[in-house]
């Protein structure tokens, strides 16, 4: 792997793709810093090498030219984080940009203003890239969250610095995460499915099978999988056409030699509501007018003992509703047989949006191995697909 870490930056301008897609409030002010943070490692080796700074990302979706999507808003906390001055320029090309890349001194970090002001940056528009290419010396891809995307900063614009293109640390770890799950792992390999739907799961899914030994599925999941091998499921979350899908699951997991937990109770609730009444009930004998929302005591006793025995765990996805306090349960404790198994020396991965908030929700960030940044991205990673802001550098 290319990275930043073989290469020395000195008297060179750097041009990073980072994803600064930060959250503002209607204030403009950054209320969530953790990007700008994670791409700093990576600025800060540059810098002190004796390079320059080039920072390219896009904020938000604009249509054109908007000003509540300008980069400028993000200036005051880039400096905050970097504790260093930032200068900014109002355009990503023409003269404006050029000359403030080419007056960049070493030790300095200037800031593009958002790519996506022009529409050639998602449509991967070769010119545009170019003149982006022209500013730096290096390129340096940082930005996860992006990288399954052919756009002119993230993909196209490798191609002109064919012996000077590298991963940013941030990038380059998320990569060997990965990579340690898919590829080197060690076994036994569980894989915890979760969150709503078979259907935004199912290429996941069928790309893991082969490199796992173990499949716990949970959350709104696992009523397609029990209504499918004829279990009562009241009125509980189902994609009645995918249950077809499920038992196809269920089989190929079977000849792969892939032990499938499935919960064998639930939290159900008579609402989808945090007040509402509740009972733990088998998962295939749930009333009508019930709906299942959490894992129950049982299931969760059996989801513990498979954690604990596993030395890499991939997590996707909750087990429950773990935006209501009341079907938090699961999610929690789950989270907490990660970490303990993370602690006692399992590698242990979290990505995708809703595991990722939660992780975060519980405090369990910093006891787990790593939790990626790019949910997407990262979804594309585990269906086995190669990310084209990846192999723009590896080629
Ligand atoms: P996903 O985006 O597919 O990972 O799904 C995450 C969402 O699934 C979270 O917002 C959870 O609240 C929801 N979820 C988890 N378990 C259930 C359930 N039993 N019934 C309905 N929704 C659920």
């Amino acid at each position: 792997m290319k990275t930043i870490q073989d290469f020395d930056f000195k008297g060179k301008k750097a041009l990073i793709r980072v994803d600064f897609n930060v959250p503002l409030d209607e204030q403009f002010n950054v209320t969530d810093a953790t990007r700008i943070e994670a791409a700093k490692p990576t600025i800060d080796k540059i810098l002190a090498d004796g390079g320059s700074v080039i920072l390219m990302s896009h904020l938000g979706r604009p249509k054109g030219k908007e000003d509540k999507y300008s980069l400028r808003h993000i200036v005051k906390k880039t400096e905050e984080v970097l504790g260093r001055e930032v200068r900014f320029v109002d355009d990503s090309r023409g003269p404006v940009a050029q000359s403030a890349a080419a007056a960049l001194q070493p030790g300095e970090v200037l800031l593009l203003e958002n790519l996506r002001f022009y529409k050639e940056e998602e449509a991967g528009d070769e010119g545009f890239a170019k003149e982006l290419a022209s500013y730096g010396d290096v390129y340096v891809n940082d930005a996860f969250g992006t990288a399954h995307r052919a756009h002119a900063s993230t993909t196209i614009i490798a191609k002109f610095f064919p012996d000077a293109k590298m991963f940013g640390t941030l990038l380059a770890k998320e990569i060997e995460a990965l990579e340690k799950v898919l590829k080197n792992s060690e076994k036994p390999v569980t894989a915890v499915l979760g969150g709503s739907k078979v259907s935004s799961k199912i290429t996941v899914i069928e790309n893991i099978l082969d490199k796992i030994d173990h499949m716990i599925i949970g959350g709104g999941m696992t009523y397609t999988f029990i209504k499918a091998q004829g279990g009562r499921i009241g009125d509980s979350i189902c994609e009645d056409d995918k249950q077809e899908l499920a038992l196809e699951i269920l089989a190929k997991a079977k000849e792969r030699g892939v032990q499938v937990h499935l919960p064998v109770d639930v939290v159900a609730a008579d609402a989808f509501d945090n007040n509402a009444q509740t009972q733990v009930v088998a998962v295939n004998a749930i009333p009508d007018g019930w709906q299942g929302l959490d894992a129950g005591p049982e299931s969760l006793k059996r989801f513990r003992e498979v954690i604990l025995a596993s030395k890499t765990i991939l997590w996707n996805g909750p087990l429950g509703v773990f935006e209501m306090e009341n079907f938090s349960h699961g999610t929690i404790s789950l989270g907490n047989d990660i970490a303990e198994a993370t602690r006692s020396g399992a590698f242990s991965l979290v990505g995708g949006g809703d595991s990722v908030s939660a992780v975060k929700q519980f405090g369990l960030e910093p006891k787990m191995s790593y939790v990626s940044t790019g949910g997407g991205a990262m979804l594309e990673m585990l269906e086995g697909r190669t990310l084209p802001g990846i192999a723009a550098i590896q080629e």
